[in-house]
């Protein structure tokens, strides 16, 4: 049986590696060097488009933790990436374009891969999108065509995500604007002074510098809070900010300026700021958001960003298997199915491959437990949100570990748990 991968990246060659190892054919697309991206350099495979690093190897990490999971799920990508290592610490880091020559040559050394160099806007039936962050237009038309326009998506315009155990509760209240939504929001109120010191530090804080070919289109959908805040001392109070229906119980009165804070996930560990979608940069991020009494020490799950990203409105359109809800055999695989970084996609691609391969057989598709880091992840990419963004594995999206106070050991057995489990669940499936 044959195949379709649109996309020779981290993701499509993951998943090429893992079905050719199950005996299909693959027909992998990729329409580098004829048509680039605005970020691509090369004509190789599995180009890493910016840092050469895939991050922590520390269990006591979730990106150490997923490292494990992959190991144990026998992660092609990851086996080369450490055959190419160079020193970086705790992390993986690699040669890049060493990294890019190994993966290709392993991949042409199996039998039955066809590596087509050509844009490729077809999507048939058996076919897995992997085409990434910068997905060429002429594919987006037709992924718009098959999923509605509404569930496409060309920019990541994502407000910070934190801790709800790291939010000072002394300085919230749970309440909807004139009563309306209960639970739903947390508010964390500021009075006159602490406002406008917020402010005035919002408009001067550092940003991250934007490429170029990410300037236009992401400020034209969204404006930035600091952007917001510079039009006048007032405008947030009267925008994001605004207190209006809303009473502070511990003063008994309106506020003067509220940031409201809303669910991020099911289970409610998680919390985004409403309306604070930011290109500062990360540690400005935490320094001039921290002036929120509420969020003096948040624990940030997640910084704002503001940059390219093609992405589908995952929770919409697929099954937890990461087929389309409207067509079973057509997958979506990487960054543009809503995760986020380099070995978040591989093991997408991953997951993807062993699905396709249960399918295919006719067995039901399969997920990891929610206490990995990759369960967690498909979970969180498949279930209803209405403000879904693309999101990177967190510890704060695993079932919470009670009882361990050093928040050191409480990260390792985090860590620990999640890839024992993952080690039971591949021996017990896979
Ligand atoms: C500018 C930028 C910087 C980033 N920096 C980082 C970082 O430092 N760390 C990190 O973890 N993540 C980073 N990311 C996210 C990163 O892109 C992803 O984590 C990762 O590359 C996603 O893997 P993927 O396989 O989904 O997509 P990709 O690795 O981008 O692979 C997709 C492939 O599909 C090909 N393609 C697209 N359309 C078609 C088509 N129609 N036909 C055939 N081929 C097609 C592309 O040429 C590409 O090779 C960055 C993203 C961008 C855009």
């Amino acid at each position: 049986m044959k195949i379709k991968i649109i996309g020779g990246g981290l993701a499509g060659c993951e998943c090429a590696y893992q079905l050719l190892k199950r005996g299909y054919s693959v027909d992998l697309y990729e329409m580098r060097p004829s048509v680039g991206t605005p970020a691509h350099k090369t004509d190789k495979l599995c180009e890493l488009v910016c840092s050469n690093s895939l991050k922590s190897t520390d269990v006591a990490t979730s990106q150490g933790a997923l490292k494990k999971e992959a190991k144990a799920l026998d992660c092609f990508v990851l086996r080369v990436a450490e055959t190419c290592a160079v020193p970086a610490g705790g992390a993986l880091a690699v040669d890049r374009e060493l990294f890019s020559e190994k993966v290709e040559q392993e991949l042409f050394s199996m039998p039955n891969l066809n590596l087509i160099r050509e844009e490729c806007d077809e999507i048939d039936d058996w076919t897995v999108i992997a085409a990434g962050p910068l997905a060429s237009q002429k594919l987006t038309d037709k992924i718009a065509l098959l999923s509605g326009e509404e569930h496409l998506h060309f920019y990541d315009a994502v407000a910070p995500i934190v801790k709800k155990e790291s939010i000072d509760m002394d300085h919230a209240f749970f309440a909807g604007r004139y009563g309306k939504g209960g639970e739903d929001y947390l508010n964390l109120p500021l009075d006159k002074e602490e406002y406008y010191a917020f402010v005035k530090e919002l408009v001067s804080a550092e940003r991250a510098l934007l490429r170029d070919f990410e300037k236009g289109d992401v400020f034209e959908a969204c404006m930035p809070v600091e952007v917001m805040a510079a039009r006048g001392e007032d405008t947030l109070r009267f925008g994001p900010l605004r207190p209006v229906g809303l009473t502070d119980p511990a003063t008994g009165r309106r506020p003067y300026a509220v940031v409201q804070l809303r669910k991020e996930d099911a289970a409610g560990n998680l919390y985004n700021l409403v309306g604070f979608q930011t290109n500062l940069k990360f540690g400005e991020q935490k320094r001039v958001f921290g002036m929120i009494p509420a969020l003096k020490d948040a624990e940030f799950v997640r910084y704002g960003v503001m940059h390219r990203n093609t992405f589908i409105n995952a929770p919409a359109l697929l099954n937890d298997d990461f087929s389309l809800k409207k067509n079973g055999t057509v997958f979506f695989a990487g960054q543009i199915s809503g995760v986020e970084g380099y070995m978040e996609s591989i093991v997408g691609g991953l997951m993807c491959a062993i699905n396709i391969d249960r399918k295919a057989r006719g067995l039901e598709p399969i997920l990891p437990p929610e206490t990995t880091l990759t369960g967690s992840l498909m979970r969180y990419v498949s279930t209803p949100n209405p403000d879904f963004q693309p999101m990177h594995v967190s510890f704060a999206l695993l079932p919470s570990i009670e009882g361990i106070r050093d928040k050191k050991k409480r990260k390792e057995e985090y860590g620990k748990r999640a890839v024992s489990d993952m080690e039971r669940f591949v021996s017990e499936n896979i």
